[in-house]
């Protein structure tokens, strides 16, 4: 018997394992997948390249073979995520495994930023499972397109993320639609006051999964803080992936200026460089990252907003040029290297201005990044005194602030 028959799986979800060549599962999919294939609410912390996608994907869809499915289909599993990116990348791992269902399962994805028509389309003759963002769903659903009320599982993946950025109303819209006995499975890299209510709303006796962060976070990503004045983090950055040979590079900034800004010295430095931007169309966004992949790009400078769910397996360095707002930020942007187990760096740029809130990431995620210093790079700026009471940008955080960080 494999370590994945331990955990209930039916022969044709085993084949499908098989197949994706997954030998073990990993520790959220051990811990997530009996309770959940057992019908009940799950809780966990698990973060990006802790193979969360494949524990909710197999235990959800499992539960649905076993049920009669009339025509036209109803909805049975509701995959919720934050962004399209992710919504894309949910959606091939649900295809990838629901061919191997007694009866193959019937997928519509519903993301913004493309057309509705043809998503409408999909949907007619209806759907066994729908991957989608809150937006788009409840576009789709103000056409009287979808029928929720039949829904076995509710699935919310980066539920954080899901809260994040004003998109709480569109989730709890989304939420009133569902029918209300069904099964809850919620899965978020951290758990900020408002993640935690949700929580608390939203499951029923759930059973708490709490291995995913910290098996992701930590075993297999190396941090490190190098310190250096602002103004020459991206010639340091030039310099460590031309010195260190970096294949590629995920660089965060913290605006979209800051997005073009830093691509065009990169590329002024001799580096194939983009920005990549939240709010490009969909198919700039798509080159770009198509791009990157195929390693015409060396490196891609994203926002938090834009960075947003970029799943590239073997993407093996992050660079925080800008650190992150919040703690919750911080460990997305680094989960987006090591995934499943590929060893993964993620260096983060100090200055005297941000050292107080490094710290205060440190604090939060409970971890210790040694400093470093790149000869010809050492830091000659000392810091203001607002930045070393742990301020952002030498201002003190605001409640948003301390809300987005969990505090
Ligand atoms: P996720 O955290 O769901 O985004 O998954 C991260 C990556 O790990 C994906 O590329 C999966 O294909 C891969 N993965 C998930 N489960 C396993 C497993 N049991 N063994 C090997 N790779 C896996």
């Amino acid at each position: 018997m494999t370590a994945f028959a331990a955990l209930g799986l039916s022969p044709g979800l085993l084949r499908a394992a098989a197949e994706l060549g997954w030998t073990e599962p990993t520790p959220i999919q051990a811990a997530a997948i009996p309770p959940a294939l057992a019908g009940r609410d799950v809780l966990a912390t698990a973060a990006t390249g802790s193979g969360k996608t494949g524990a909710y994907a197999f235990a959800a869809l499992q539960r649905i073979d076993d049920i009669a499915r009339p025509t036209p289909r109803r909805p049975r599993v509701l995959l919720l995520v934050p962004t399209r990116e992710l919504a894309a990348q949910v959606g091939e791992a649900v295809r990838q495994v629901e061919r191997f269902l007694n009866v193959p399962a019937k997928l519509v994805v519903l993301v913004g930023g493309l057309s509705i028509n043809p998503q409408l389309m999909a949907l007619r003759g209806g759907a066994d499972v729908i991957v989608a963002t809150p937006g788009r769903l409840l576009d789709v659903a103000d056409k009287n397109a979808l029928d929720l009320s039949g829904l076995h599982t509710l699935v919310l993946d980066e539920a954080d993320r899901l809260l994040d950025g004003g998109f709480a109303d569109e989730l709890a819209r989304v939420l009133a639609l569902l029918s209300a006995r069904r099964q809850n499975l919620l899965f978020s890299a951290t758990f900020p006051p408002a993640v935690e209510a949700l929580a608390q709303r939203l499951l029923h006796d759930p059973v708490r999964v709490d291995v995913g962060q910290e098996a992701a976070a930590v075993a297999t990503i190396v941090e490190r803080a190098i310190v250096v004045d602002a103004a020459r983090r991206t010639p340091l950055l030039a310099r460590l992936i031309a010195q260190e040979g970096w294949p590629r590079v995920l660089v965060f900034v913290a605006t979209r200026y800051a997005c073009d800004h830093v691509a065009d010295k990169l590329r002024r430095a001799g580096l194939a460089a983009a920005a990549f931007h939240g709010d490009a169309s969909q198919g700039a966004r798509t080159q770009v990252l198509a791009d990157f992949k195929a390693g015409r790009l060396r490196a891609l400078v994203a926002t938090d907003l834009g960075g947003r769910g970029i799943d590239i397996a073997q993407l093996p360095v992050v660079v925080n040029h800008d650190l992150p707002r919040s703690t919750v930020d911080y460990v997305h942007r680094i989960g987006r290297t090591a995934r499943a187990g590929a060893a993964g760096l993620a260096v983060s740029f100090i200055s005297a201005a941000t050292e107080g809130h490094f710290r205060l990431i440190e604090k939060r995620v409970g971890r210790r990044v040694p400093r470093e210093q790149v000869p010809g790079f050492e830091p000659t700026e000392t810091a203001a005194p607002a930045a070393a009471a742990g301020g952002v940008k030498g201002r003190r955080p605001s409640k948003k602030d301390k809300l987005r960080a969990g505090i």
